[in-house]
């Protein structure tokens, strides 16, 4: 059997008829062979997606009407959850709790926009005493949406949704390794009643097919999730033709433990933020920095709590964490904690491979280490926590922001005080005090420094998929 791609909203098979297997993580077997997208499909899913846009179904139809139908999409997808949810979990090697929770996100994040397209508008400028001063909201145009293989539907929503909403027409081009739970989401935006030639999903290989679209001169949007190596080309490409671009890039997010954190709060919610979707994760809090009175108990308890993670296959009902996304991905991370353990790091627990077929790895805890070195300094991508000590707020906040990336991190204290400062002092676009979470589908999202630009989430997505168009109407006539 073959998935073939989505062009306009019509399954079609790659030009040149070229499928790739679908490797499921946790077998390293073949799961499915999905249709290869090239060069020549880049080209058709432009010439649908301008055509679209420029006859105008989507974008002239009523913003309610819009609405109406991303909200229908989100009741299917709520209905299909558990055949989405394992589609997700057997795809990504995802634990089937955590692919039910992000299909529940898929559907939040869809209804979010169901409900937020009737309430994008501009404004009214006072500039002079005559005439009315006002901003439209329109369309950007053809988006080109690509997304990596780490929450492949939960990422693809993030920009398919305010992209729609907007009035836009889309490409989504998914990760290679993941691109099941996209095509899915294509067809249930049809059935909901999506016009024909307003969404595309072209799986393909980034260096071919993305980099064919996103060198199109008719696509007017580039929105990008992936690492910071690839944001840089994106930008450089996108820079030929002034091309719109946001990027959300790699992390290396600082868990700062004040002395007088609630540990017995702090320590399991910390193990999640570093550990969930086997540290594969942009936010993950790989950088645990920890006041001294606090440090040692604080090693204890996490090298514990950790060695208590449940590794399993993903569709078992209580696996924690399933394997990594492939076997170089394995192989990455477990390169780190050598580097690590050469750098000087203490090792604490894990990084052992169990024998299976599968790409599992068991979490590992690296301390004493210092956070110049390299495992503090680059993105590993993988289920490896650093601990690093130190005395002061200054230096926790010093510490924190001696790193390329700015994306999230988290502020444990029963200080409020010390908690504002603190969060004040942090150079990222997210930050949770006493909590891990990152993302909120109503509240902006978004990096610093090398870990991106612009904010997708909540209505400060308008922004990334709207044009604003002023017009001064006099009343002089
Ligand atoms: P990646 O950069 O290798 O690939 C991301 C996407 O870009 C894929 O669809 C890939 O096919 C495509 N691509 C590859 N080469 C390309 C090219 N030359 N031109 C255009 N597109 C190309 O990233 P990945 O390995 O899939 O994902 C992991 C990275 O994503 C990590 O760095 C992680 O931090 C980052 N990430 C960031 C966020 C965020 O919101 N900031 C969220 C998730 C993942």
């Amino acid at each position: 059997m073959t998935e073939l791609l989505v062009i306009g909203g019509v399954r079609t098979a790659a030009a040149d008829g070229k499928t790739a297997p679908v490797i499921e993580p946790a077998t390293a077997v073949p799961m499915i062979d999905v249709a290869e997208a090239g060069p020549e499909d880049a080209r058709r899913a432009v010439d649908v997606a301008a055509r679209a846009f420029e006859e105008g179904a989507w974008r002239r139809m009523s913003a309610r009407e819009r609405g109406r139908i991303l909200s229908a999409a989100s009741l299917l997808i709520r209905d299909r959850r558990e055949g989405l949810a394992v589609l997700e979990a057997r795809n990504g090697g995802k634990p089937i709790s955590s692919a039910r929770a992000e299909i529940d996100i898929v559907a939040n994040v869809f209804e979010y926009w169901g409900g937020a397209a009737t309430k994008i508008f501009g404004e009214t400028i006072p500039i002079q005493p005559s005439g009315i001063d006002l901003t439209l909201r329109e369309p950007v145009g053809v988006c080109v949406l690509i997304t990596p293989w780490n929450f492949p539907a939960v990422i693809a929503s993030w920009k398919m949704a305010p992209a729609l909403a907007c009035g836009n027409t889309a490409i989504v081009k998914p990760a290679s390794q993941t691109p099941l739970t996209a095509l899915a989401v294509a067809d249930i935006l049809t059935e909901a009643g999506l016009p024909e030639g307003t969404l595309s999903v072209l799986p393909g290989p980034g260096s071919t097919t993305a980099a064919a679209l996103i060198a199109d001169r008719r696509v007017s949007k580039i929105g990008f999730t992936g690492s910071t190596s690839v944001g840089t080309q994106v930008m450089q490409t996108a820079a030929t033709n002034i091309t719109r671009v946001s990027l959300e890039l790699g992390g290396k997010s600082p868990n700062v433990v004040f002395a007088d954190a609630d540990l017995d709060v702090c320590i399991p919610k910390s193990v999640w933020s570093v550990f969930d979707n086997a540290g594969q994760d942009c936010c993950a809090r790989s950088r645990m920095l920890v006041q001294r009175p606090v440090y040692e108990e604080f090693v204890e308890r996490l090298g514990e709590a950790t060695s208590a993670i449940k590794v399993g296959q993903p569709l078992e009902e209580d696996t924690e964490m399933g394997p990594l996304i492939s076997a170089a991905q394995r192989l990455t991370s477990q390169g780190y904690v050598e580097i690590g353990l050469a750098e000087g790091a203490r090792h604490v627990i894990g990084g052992e491979v169990p024998d299976d077929p599968g790409f599992f790895m068991r979490p590992a805890v690296l301390a004493d280490v210092d956070n110049a070195w390299r495992v503090a300094q680059e993105e590993i991508f993988g289920p490896v926590a650093c601990v690093i000590s130190f005395e002061t707020e200054e230096e926790a906040i010093r510490l924190a922001n001696d790193s390329p990336y700015g994306l999230s991190g988290s502020i444990w204290t029963r200080d409020l005080g010390r908690a504002i400062r603190v969060a004040k002092g942090i150079r990222t676009g997210n930050l949770s005090v006493n909590s891990s979470s990152s993302v909120h589908t109503e509240a902006p999202f978004g990096g610093y420094k090398q870990s991106g630009m612009g904010r997708e989430m909540g209505m400060h997505a308008v922004g990334l998929y709207t044009e604003v168009k002023n017009i001064y109407l006099s009343d002089e006539v």
